[in-house]
């Protein structure tokens, strides 16, 4: 198995968490307007690798202010987000809960990058895809 498909595992497995738990979300596309919501994403380097490897390049220029694969207020790279993505929601009571199943799924993804021996670091996920955007556009 590749650690892409471990990857994938896990996203799953978090995704099943996930729907039973059903926390409220409107899919208004707010939370990945980074600057006009206030909020930083993070995500590791082995999971931008993941997404630009899965999803391609975002076609929309990298901003601080809005994930370029945010199109028309959708997600355009939803199969392939990253763990802070698929575990943020803004319902009022989920704080504690999202920070539980985070801390959970992070370390399984942390013990992936160590059994690949993949290049880790972790930074906001805009800095991430400016980093590493031009090793995929290469490709
Ligand atoms: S989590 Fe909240 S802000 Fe983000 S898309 Fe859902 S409803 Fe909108
Ligand atoms: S990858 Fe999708 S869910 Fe994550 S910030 Fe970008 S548009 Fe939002």
């Amino acid at each position: 198995m590749s650690w892409q498909a471990e990857l994938s595992q896990i996203y799953r497995e978090l995704d099943k968490c996930l729907s039973k738990l059903a926390p409220e979300c409107k899919a208004c596309g707010e939370c990945c307007h980074f600057d006009s919501f206030g909020h930083v994403l993070y995500a590791s380097s082995m999971e931008v690798n993941y997404l630009l490897e899965k999803a391609g390049p975002p076609k929309e220029p990298i901003t601080k202010k809005v994930c370029p694969y945010l199109v028309n207020n959708l997600c355009t790279a939803r199969e392939e987000r990253t763990l802070g993505c698929r575990i943020f929601f803004c319902q009022k009571d989920w704080q504690s809960t999202s920070q539980d199943l985070y801390h959970k799924f992070f370390r399984r993804i942390k013990e992936l990058s160590i059994k690949y021996q993949l290049e880790w670091y972790y930074t906001s996920m805009l800095s991430a895809l400016g980093e590493l955007k031009e090793e995929h556009v290469e490709k």
